[in-house]
């Protein structure tokens, strides 16, 4: 398999927690990180059906548009009782102003409405794909996943996005409770993560 080589490498978010977090499980390798804000490249529309082919558009899109390797991350979190929603649509929910207090509420909700005065189930997973494109075109994608349940209403401050509401299997803190080296021990993003740096980096 192809290994990493380069220097530098496009981080290929529009997202401040996913830049983040990115950034920090980068830091031991010694390679150069610029993303894909600071380089002023357009936001791909995701037409992908599947994280994985959401996590590929958005890699290739960058690689070709800066001429350099570019990493991308296509997440979201599938609740159970839901079937399997938001998942793809994890960011779409929060609406255009990013809202994941509102986004947090809907998932509460949808999950209340479909129980009415029942139990609902309230296992979720949090699903990453993590492409890694070299502007000739190779890509490779590695995946990961938490499982967890829901809590309401959500706790902490730490993290983004749907993290003060879940709770990961074998944990008494939700992802918003954590501190981000708790987090990156078992999250979907730093499992597939390792798997790369495991491919490609080590
Ligand atoms: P996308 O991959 O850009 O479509 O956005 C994924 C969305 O899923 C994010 O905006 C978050 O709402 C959610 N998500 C993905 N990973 C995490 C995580 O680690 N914690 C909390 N929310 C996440």
């Amino acid at each position: 398999m192809r290994r990493f080589t380069e220097k530098k490498l496009v981080i290929a978010t529009h997202n401040a927690g996913k830049l983040r977090e990115i950034a920090e499980l980068l830091a031991p390798y010694g390679v150069e990180v610029v993303s894909a804000g600071e380089l002023g490249l357009p936001e791909p529309e995701e037409t992908g059906s599947t994280f994985v082919e959401n996590a590929e558009l958005k890699a290739r899109a960058a690689a070709m548009a800066a001429k350099l390797p570019a990493l991308a991350d296509d997440s979201g979190m599938a609740v159970d009782g839901l079937g399997g929603l938001p998942g793809i649509y994890s960011a779409r929910w929060a609406g255009p102003s990013k809202d994941f207090g509102l986004a947090m509420a809907k998932v509460h909700d949808a999950l209340n409405s479909q129980n009415p005065g029942g139990e609902a189930d309230r296992s979720a997973r949090f699903v990453c794909a993590l492409s890694l494109c070299w502007p000739d075109g190779e890509i490779i994608t590695f995946e990961g996943v938490v499982h967890g349940e829901l809590v309401w209403p959500p706790r902490g401050e730490n993290g983004f996005g749907y993290d003060p509401m879940f709770l990961p299997q074998g944990s008494r803190q939700t992802f918003g409770e954590m501190d981000a080296d708790a987090k990156h021990a078992i999250s979907h993003r730093a499992e597939a993560f390792r798997k790369m740096v495991d491919a490609l980096f080590a």
